[in-house]
């Protein structure tokens, strides 16, 4: 017997991908154009100069045909040669997985430790470039929102690290769950190369990727050995189109046009304070669940350092965070975010990033409390009046 498909939109609450607004469907849906026409090429031009906008830069732009990670494998494999030594600090999942594509690839990664729930101490990230007198550390990798945990990394402050011990490695960040999420200036930040993707704040499909580059990395390219070639900026920078090995995904390229539209008509400001206001109302809605310490509780314990693109939600001891997902997928057509790495069934999350408002978080939470409820998770009821609370204050 075949199951009956649920009414009703699902709720996507995944911290990636995320919703794609339907003028960005039809967008995609246009039909197949030669990525040389010039009617293409003035679509791409114009992608080109509006993701620049949202990165806040005027330096160098390649484009890949990947997910998130295919940017992450440019980004060393044309900075670095084998043996240099990298400086990642640690986030949590995404950090890790970060490092771990550096070590297949040859590099030396030495990490900065720390807490999962309150980010790096800086004072560390300083001591760390500071006792590397003789600048072995080419390179210091920062992601700027852990999508794993729900803490976000101010990058300022490593640009800050690094002037004040007067260290040259060049500044890779990314940026996969916080561009278009969280306020992010590449070339007012001094950050060499930034690393984002197409699923997340931008709205699109998974499938392309992209590493913003300064003046600084660029020349650093120049020397740099490990071997490459689907990624290669210079074998790029010699094409029409500036990136791209190969056929250059145009559906996506309307799609992104649109996205950038949505964006300016908001306003990019706007845009964040949106994220702002609704990461509030989840926040809000965990802390009341949390009542006096027996309930379900934020996994950031850093006031300072939440994340306005995902919220990761701690279960008692003994709770299976799996089964509430199960929950509220099966009963209420809500999907959630997984634990990640050593989070696995302790920890679910709520993303709140990309096209949502008030009502889809209203009803993402109140399907949670739900499914907590369902499961015997222990919380303090009442914590979707906490949220809208904070939303009409
Ligand atoms: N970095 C961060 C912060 C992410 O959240 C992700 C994916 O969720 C990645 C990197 C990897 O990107 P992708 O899955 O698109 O390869």
């Amino acid at each position: 017997m075949n199951a009956i498909a649920p009414r009703g939109r699902m709720f996507f609450a995944n911290p990636g991908p995320t919703n794609i607004p339907d003028s960005i469907q039809h967008a995609i849906s246009r039909p197949s154009i030669d990525f040389n026409d010039a009617a293409f090429f003035a679509v791409y031009e114009r992608c080109v100069a509006g993701l620049k906008r949202i990165l806040k830069t005027e330096q160098h732009l390649f484009l890949y045909t990947a997910s998130g990670h295919g940017a992450w494998e440019a980004s060393m494999a044309n900075l670095f040669s084998a043996g240099d030594t990298l400086l990642v600090i640690e986030t949590g999942h995404f950090s890790e997985s970060w490092g771990k594509m550096g070590r297949a690839l040859g590099l030396k990664i030495e990490t900065v430790a720390a807490d999962w729930r309150n980010g790096v101490d800086f004072a560390a990230v300083r001591a760390a470039l500071a006792a590397d007198t003789e600048h072995r550390i080419k390179g210091v990798c920062a992601v700027q929102n852990e999508t794993a945990t729900g803490v976000m990394l101010p990058l300022p402050e490593v640009r800050a690290a690094l002037d004040a011990t007067g260290h040259p490695a060049l500044f890779l960040s990314d940026t996969i769950s916080s561009l278009g999420c969280l306020p992010f200036e590449m070339d007012a930040w001094g950050i060499d190369c930034v690393v984002g993707g197409s699923q997340k704040g931008l709205m699109l499909p998974t499938g392309m990727s992209f590493t913003g580059v300064s003046d600084k990395a660029l020349e650093a390219h120049k020397s740099s050995t490990i071997p490459k070639h689907y990624f290669d900026w210079t074998e790029m920078g010699g094409r029409r189109h500036k990136s791209f090995i190969g056929t250059v995904p145009t559906s996506l390229f309307y799609g992104l046009e649109e996205a950038i539209r949505l964006i300016e008509e908001e306003t990019l400001e706007g845009v964040l304070a949106r994220h702002t206001r609704l990461a509030k109302a989840v926040r809000a809605a965990v802390r009341h669940w949390a009542g006096n310490g027996e309930g379900v509780t934020l996994y950031c314990e850093n006031e300072d350092r939440v994340s306005d693109s995902v919220t990761t939600i701690l279960l008692p001891e003994g709770h299976d965070a799996d089964k509430v997902r199960a929950t509220a997928r099966s009963r209420f057509n809500v999907s959630l975010g997984a634990g990640l790495n050593k989070l696995a069934g302790k920890v679910f999350r709520i993303g709140h990033l990309g096209d949502l408002n008030e009502p889809m978080i209203l009803g993402t939470l109140a399907s949670v409390e739900m499914a907590l409820k369902i499961n015997g998770v222990p919380h303090r009821p009442g914590g979707v009046d906490a949220a809208m609370e904070s939303l009409s204050a």
